[in-house]
């Protein structure tokens, strides 16, 4: 039997209202339901609006027919709907059949029972739906699990971590998120099944890993988090101090990421290019985006270098490591042994970093008001030599030898070239 608790009242999206309206007159039930009922009690901002209904796909089709619609989830039962360019996920009440392959149900059945819809989420607090009139409805005691800063699975834990092992990942991507505490049976059952996370694919592991590295409370999580870390990066130590700083790094997983790999990763061999064999093996096999790989490893090997606070130096750094300046300073501060250590110089570069901003200074050689065609036009030959003359007279107007006026470079580049004839 569900609870319901009449004084739960939020204000929702219009969109909203208007989808269970149209579902209700048109003779079904709709709740809201998920994340964003979970969200709404928490007070925190809502994502997603996710509506059950017991209107089947066939139904849902008919009903949404007038309407631009998405359609790529219909086997599952959902149907997304877009209203002033929202997208809304509308859901049968959905069973799940055998799960054989922890990972998906054999089958899936749709029912007209809310009960038998929330009873296949995965965590209590996932499993609440809400009604505009009805208010908050409860069949899980997700309410009493919120309230109390618990995560646990709706059903016996190991069970429905067999089923599907994403769920692990899920248990502590909410717990890092919201600072909660993982119920006894789910958090044995977690670690316990940490092993079936082999039959879940990389790339949705690693979605899920992402979320958690930006939890707010990862560093406060993270006694519960250790096994999970070493299941999934046995290469990486982890050491007690390497937590704490974590919540105070803004919530980014590159930045987190490499810091965590920055302070526990031993470098062993490194390739041609300067990059450890053990961080690119270990960034393959996670299967991230190619640009969260180039920017890990930029930002990993910045931090074996610190710039001298002087713009042509800092310059030069950032064209060898495009990295944001502020990140590299945040990550400067927390790798370092004393973090006092080096505050002065960390200054001197945001300092130097304002100016430079606040200035026309040219930040690359491309930024100059002449182009290798203009070098060309002066009679150099094609070329390399192009190049390290665009970057001689870059230093040379950083340097404030020359002004960054194209007829002041121009004439500094034909001396320069005189003289290199003069010398051959
Ligand atoms: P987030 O804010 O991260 O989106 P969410 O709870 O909305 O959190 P979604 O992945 O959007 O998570 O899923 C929506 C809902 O679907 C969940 O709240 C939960 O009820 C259910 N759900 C999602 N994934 C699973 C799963 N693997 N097993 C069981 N139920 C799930
Ligand atoms: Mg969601």
């Amino acid at each position: 039997m569900g609870t319901t608790y009449p004084s739960y009242k939020w204000t929702l999206p219009n969109e909203v209202y208007f989808i269970i309206e149209y579902l209700e007159k048109r003779g079904h039930k709709a709740y809201l339901v998920g994340g964003a009922v979970r969200d709404l009690l928490l007070a925190r901002p809502v994502d997603d609006y996710d509506i059950t209904t017991d209107a089947t796909p066939d139904e849902l089709k008919a009903i949404w027919k007038g309407f631009p619609t998405i359609l790529s989830g219909e086997k599952h039962g959902t149907i997304g709907v877009i209203l002033n360019k929202v997208h809304y996920e509308i859901t049968t009440f959905r069973q799940d059949g055998l799960y054989l392959d922890h990972r998906r149900p054999e089958s899936v059945s749709f029912t007209r029972s809310l009960e038998e819809d929330v009873k296949r989420r995965d965590f209590t607090i996932n499993a609440l739906a809400y009604h505009p009139k009805e208010g908050l409805i409860d069949y899980v005691g997700g309410l009493e699990d919120l309230k109390a800063g618990l995560i646990r699975t709706v059903g016996k834990a190991p069970k429905r971590f067999e089923e599907d092992a994403l769920r692990i990942m899920r248990a502590y991507r909410f717990m890092a998120r919201y600072g909660f505490d993982l119920e006894t049976k789910t958090s044995k059952a977690c670690e316990k099944l940490l092993p079936s996370l082999d039959f879940i694919a990389q790339e949705r592991i690693s979605a899920e890993f992402i979320g958690l590295l930006e939890g707010a409370y990862l560093g406060q999580t993270w006694k519960h988090l250790r096994s999970l870390f070493s299941y999934l990066l046995p290469e990486v130590h982890y050491s007690e101090e390497m937590w704490e700083p974590l919540d105070y790094l803004p919530s980014d997983f590159v930045l987190r990421f490499t810091y965590m790999l920055y302070q526990g990763l031993d470098q062993g061999l490194i390739d041609d290019e300067g990059r450890p064999l053990v961080l690119c093996q270990l960034l393959k096999r996670l299967k991230l985006s190619r640009r969260q790989n180039q920017d890990i490893l930029t930002l990993y090997q910045s931090l074996e270098h610190r710039p001298e606070p002087q713009v042509l130096d800092l310059l030069k750094f950032l064209r060898t490591y495009p990295v944001r300046l502020e990140d590299w300073i945040l990550l400067d501060e927390v790798v370092s042994v004393n973090p006092y250590y080096g505050r002065h110089y960390r200054k001197e570069l945001e300092q130097i970093w304002a100016d430079i901003n606040a200035s026309n200074l040219p930040q690359t050689p491309q930024d100059l008001p002449l182009n290798g065609q203009d070098l060309l036009d002066l009679g150099m030959a094609p070329g390399p030599q192009i190049g390290l003359m665009l970057e001689t007279l870059w230093e040379k107007a950083l340097l404030k030898q020359v002004s960054p006026h194209k007829e002041d470079l121009l004439k500094l580049a034909r001396s320069l070239i005189e003289r290199g004839k003069c010398q051959a």
